[in-house]
């Protein structure tokens, strides 16, 4: 099997990350989807230790501490961070590993692995991903403002990235997305 790669893939608060993430998944052969820990509450239908590991902060930050963590940010308030091992041992196994996270922890990752392949999944526009937040209906309106303004920032930078697919048809953006993973193995 060829060397496992790490895939990291960006892009605001509803955008269609995990959208799109699910119906690409099942293309790529052996590939391992990391699950980050948060210390943010569950939404609606999320399940600890699929979408995510809710856990407290005290727990985060003894994990930071046992060097437990590949990388890890603060965002809109909340701490995220991808568990290390089972990175390392996905990797071993020569399994492309995808990574789900925002652009801080992304430059994190990429000084440790300077091949990591960066992806940025972009909104058709500004009004389209205020429509989407609104239509996952799973934060407040304080966090959905929070989470916009985060957005313009992270769409600024988005030159940092080596591709950006936009989600504007979900078929066609999951095409593309599974074309660049592919491009790679
Ligand atoms: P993220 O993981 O980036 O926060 P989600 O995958 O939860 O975003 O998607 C946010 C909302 O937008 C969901 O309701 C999802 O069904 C919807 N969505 C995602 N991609 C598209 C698309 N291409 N067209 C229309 N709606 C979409
Ligand atoms: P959400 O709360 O919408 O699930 O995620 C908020 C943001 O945190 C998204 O940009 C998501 O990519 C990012 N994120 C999720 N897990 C991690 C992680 O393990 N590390 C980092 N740095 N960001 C993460």
């Amino acid at each position: 099997m060829s060397k496992g790669r790490i895939f990291i893939i960006s892009g605001p608060s509803g955008v269609g990350k995990d959208t799109l993430i699910k119906e690409v998944l099942p293309r790529i052969d052996g590939a391992f989807l990391s699950v980050s820990l948060t210390t943010r509450p569950p939404r609606q239908g999320e399940r600890d230790g699929v979408d995510y590991y809710f856990v407290t902060d005290k727990y985060f930050r003894d994990q930071v501490r046992a060097g437990n963590m590949l990388e890890y940010a603060d965002f809109c308030t909340v701490c995220y961070g991808t568990p290390k091992p089972p990175v390392d041992e996905a990797l071993r196994l020569g399994r492309p590993v995808i990574l789900k996270i925002e652009r801080d922890g992304m430059e994190q990752v990429r000084r440790i692995y300077p091949d990591a392949v960066t992806i940025f999944l972009a909104p058709p526009s500004a009004q389209v991903l205020r429509h989407r937040l609104l239509k996952r209906n799973s934060d407040s309106e304080e966090a959905i403002e929070r989470r916009l303004q985060r957005a313009v920032y992270e769409i600024e930078k988005s030159g940092d990235y080596m591709h950006t697919v936009v989600n504007d048809k979900l078929e066609d953006a999951a095409d593309k997305l599974e074309a660049v993973i592919k491009s790679y193995l």
